[in-house]
């Protein structure tokens, strides 16, 4: 299909005759890390781009700047809703909006090739339909308040490692059918206004030069959108010819002068430059930053710590619920209980997000320790660490410290000059601090100081230190505790800034003795950093307990309460940006753990809070299992609500867990000779599970909730055309106790097919709320493209498509015929 852009406004048309070459050029890199030029003479203001996509971090990454933190991606796919996927994306636009930021850096849409990949969190699914809907969802949920949306990273970024450099191999039928599918529904169907251009080369051209830009997105898609470059990812003027129109960050950059010249030289014709330029000055007018244009006021304001508590429920995935004693584990009766012990390092630490520039910072979070405290007045909640699962050191509780300066509560920063006056002075509420745009001068400062005086609320002996790169000293009561320089891991420079190296030294606390912590950074020597951005962490490494002896006593907690909950998982330095995973098992003794607290108390159940999947080597032994991602700020309420049944855990999985690594049917994604890849063609996720043979521990799609149900009655059209989207109805009886949600997934089947398709794949889903009792009628939209498959242009086959109808790839007791009428 091909679609023709609408013509561009003449207000924007106007604006650009009015400018000069150099203005132009100028537009065309960003003006600092998040901005873009403003030009006063056309009414065109800064536009500001920022990071969530799980929220919206603003100008700066700053404690003093909080933003709504929602849960991570994978929550958001496995509620399988798009409903939820609209207001959720509503949520970031209000949080846009309330923060000054023109377009929001997401939704990341890239696809789980490999459980592997360590930015899983933050994409929805191994499915592209799955993933292409929700995406669209999440693209109108934001441009409808006014604020642009960037589908990224486009495309084939689906892993970390060398991502700069690596060269993704995929034949086009891969390409279109898998990896553009969903980004082909946020710009056809969405329209997004701005799409992010990845690091990575495709079949060997670096996609900000590559003819991807062209065909399809502009020419077959008709985006008349910005396509904005990752950070950095523009590395020369060659881009400047192919459909890459925004460079950032800034200000400088490959284009510029050397662009400037060209067009003056007849080397690139200056037309080049001013579509790219009406693009910018079309997105500026849909955001309202050109002239007396204004953007959409809000269309749906919600509350979004209430939102994002119903999301973070909605995404939780209950895969076990079995019954010890005759009854199901979950949801507990809040009224029988006497006591909880509730286990684990991330009972206690809210992971609520992963790593990396998707990071926002939160006004505070809920652990799932503090959200059933808080549900259970009465009861005896207990805690156990049981197992420490800890990379570097941890920020400073912000209670035990006080500004030395203000007397409040915090840290005085300092930017020094090279004699040591102060060129710039901050106080800071967190003592884990990121300095990425704003107003500090890192470049012309030569030092850094950060002090605090330190009220350990416990007697204890622990390791004081930092995570930073470069040179530094860390002094304790005047005196010099460690002076090293810690250089990056890896070639990644983001993944060094973003989870950068640590080192500490032992330290004696007493209980209630002030300590006196300077940490001071010579700012000259940043072992080849950038030299606009710096990241710092001044904090504790975990202690040197004994993990036999955390393990017992955690399972002596366990044997003495009514019910054990075990929450285990990952956190922001496993899954993070820059780097994959190199192993699917839960960190630290956490396996063990598990093992020891379900042998101590049969009602026991276990909570993943992880943005990807783990192994769970001792699933078909706990009495309930839950998935709960990085269930964002609002996490532990969620995790309460769902184990005491106030809501339901409605998601279900949007990738394949594994049982084992080996099983995994397509687990690398180390680039070999720079080169990944895509061997496995159209099958990836439970497609290439279905074809290898292998049995996962659960299948895409599956997860359960507190009621059953029953699928009757299909009724669909025999016959479509090509194109087609027809409707799939289908009867859902809800056979229990209590309401619940159900998600109708439809599959496609074409055995005798002329080309290699996938056993089965995903053509369409809904999901949906029945009282108890009742029975709801379900339309599911399939669109008959995802019949299609592509050899130079989309190719139907004639004849029966098999559609199976069920609740999760392989539960499809449901099914009819569908003839295409090609
Ligand atoms: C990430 C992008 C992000 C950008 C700006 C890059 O390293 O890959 O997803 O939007 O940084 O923070």
């Amino acid at each position: 299909m091909t679609t023709t852009p609408a013509r561009p406004d003449p207000r924007v048309t106007e604006a650009l005759a009015a400018l000069t070459l150099e203005e132009k050029v100028q537009l065309l890199t960003g003006r600092d890390f998040w901005t873009t030029w403003p030009i006063e003479r056309i009414g065109l203001r800064r536009m500001l781009v920022s990071d969530g996509p799980s929220g919206v971090r603003g100008e700066l990454w700053d404690e003093r700047d909080p933003s709504l933190n929602l849960p991570s991606a994978t929550a958001l796919a496995a509620a399988w809703d798009t409903d939820v996927a609209r207001r959720y994306g509503a949520a970031a636009a209000v949080e846009a909006r309330r923060k000054d930021v023109d377009v929001v850096l997401g939704p990341t849409i890239n696809l789980h090739r490999s459980p592997l990949g360590g930015r899983h969190f933050e994409a929805f699914s191994e499915d592209p339909v799955l993933t292409g809907e929700l995406a669209a969802a999440y693209v109108s949920g934001v441009q409808d308040n006014g604020v642009g949306a960037t589908p990224k990273h486009y495309v084939a970024n689906d892993f970390e490692t060398d991502r700069f450099t690596a060269d993704v191999r995929a034949d086009e039928r891969t390409l279109r059918e898998v990896y553009l599918l969903a980004f082909e529904k946020a710009v056809t169907e969405a329209r997004a206004w701005v799409v992010m251009s990845a690091y990575n080369a495709v079949n060997g051209t670096t996609v900000t030069e590559n003819e991807l830009l062209e065909t399809p997105l502009n020419s077959e898609w008709g985006f008349d959108g910005v396509v904005i470059s990752d950070w950095t990812a523009v590395r020369s003027l060659a881009s400047a010819t192919a459909s890459q129109d925004l460079v950032m960050p800034g200000p400088d950059g490959p284009w510029g002068d050397a662009l400037v010249a060209a067009v003056r030289d007849g080397e690139v014709d200056e037309a080049v430059v001013d579509r790219k330029v009406l693009r910018l000055l079309t997105l500026a007018q849909r955001v309202g930053a050109l002239g007396d244009s204004s953007p959409a006021e809000p269309v749906w304001v919600e509350d979004g710590i209430a939102f994002a508590r119903e999301a973070a429920a909605e995404g939780t995935v209950l895969l076990e619920n079995r019954s010890p004693d005759g009854r199901p584990a979950l949801p507990w009766d809040a009224a029988a209980l006497r006591s909880v012990a509730v286990i684990g390092n991330n009972a206690a630490a809210a992971r609520t997000q992963g790593g990396g520039s998707a990071t926002v910072v939160p006004e505070s979070t809920v652990s799932p320790l503090d959200g059933l405290r808080a549900a259970l007045p009465g009861v005896d909640v207990g805690y156990s660490v049981g197992a420490v699962v800890q990379s570097g050191v941890v920020e400073l509780p912000l209670p035990q410290l006080t500004n030395p300066v203000s007397g409040a509560p915090g840290l005085r920063a300092r930017f020094l000059a090279p004699d040591g006056t102060e060129l710039f002075g901050e106080d800071r509420r967190s003592s884990d601090l990121v300095y990425f745009g704003g107003d500090a001068p890192i470049e012309p400062a030569a030092g850094y100081e950060l002090s605090t005086r330190w009220t350990p609320a416990e007697s204890a002996t622990v390791r004081l230190g930092f995570a930073l790169v470069g040179r530094a000293q860390l002094y304790v009561d005047g005196e010099l505790l460690i002076d090293e320089t810690l250089t990056p891991v890896g070639t990644d420079l983001g993944a060094a800034f973003l989870s950068p190296p640590n080192a500490s030294a032992e330290v004696r606390l007493t209980a209630g003795a002030p300590l006196d912590v300077r940490l001071v950074l010579d700012l000259g020597d940043r072992a080849g950093f950038n030299a606009r951005a710096l990241s710092l962490r001044l904090g504790t490494e975990p202690a040197d307990d004994d993990p036999d002896a955390l393990i017992a006593a955690a399972a002596q907690a366990a044997a003495a309460a009514d019910v054990a909950l075990v929450v285990v998982g990952t956190n922001s330095v496993v899954e993070s940006e820059g780097y994959d995973r190199d192993s699917l098992a839960l960190p630290g003794r956490q396996d063990d753990l598990v093992r020891a607290v379900v042998a101590a108390n049969p009602r026991t159940v276990v909570l993943v809070n992880a943005g990807a999947p783990v192994l769970m080597p001792w699933r078909e032994d706990v009495a309930a299992l839950l998935i709960g991602w990085f269930g964002g700020q609002e996490f532990g309420n969620a995790v309460a609500d769902v184990l005491l049944g106030v809501a339901e855990p409605g998601g279900r999985l949007p990738t394949t867990w594994p049982a084992t690594e080996a099983d995994v049917p397509v687990l690398s994604c180390t680039p070999v000779d720079g080169v990944v890849e895509y061997a496995e063609g159209v099958h990836i996720g439970y497609r290439a599970w279905l074809r290898s043979g292998a049995q996962p521990a659960w299948w895409f799609g599956s997860g359960q909730g507190y009621t059953t149900f029953e699928l009757t009655a299909v009724d669909a059209p025999a016959e479509a055309a090509p194109g087609e989207v027809v409707t799939v109805t289908v009867e859902v009886t809800n056979t229990g106790e209590r309401a619940g949600k159900e998600v109708v997934q439809v599959y496609a089947e074409r055995p005798d097919s002329v080309v290699d398709r996938p056993v089965r794949w995903l053509v369409g889903s809904a999901a949906v709320r029945v009282p108890a009792g009742q029975t709801a009628r379900v339309d599911v939209a399939v669109d008959t493209r995802y019949l299609a498959y592509w050899a130079e242009g989309w190719q139907y086959e004639p004849g029966a498509h098999q559609l199976r109808i069920g609740t999760s790839a392989v539960d499809l007791p449901g099914g009819c015929t569908l003839q295409l009428l090609v």
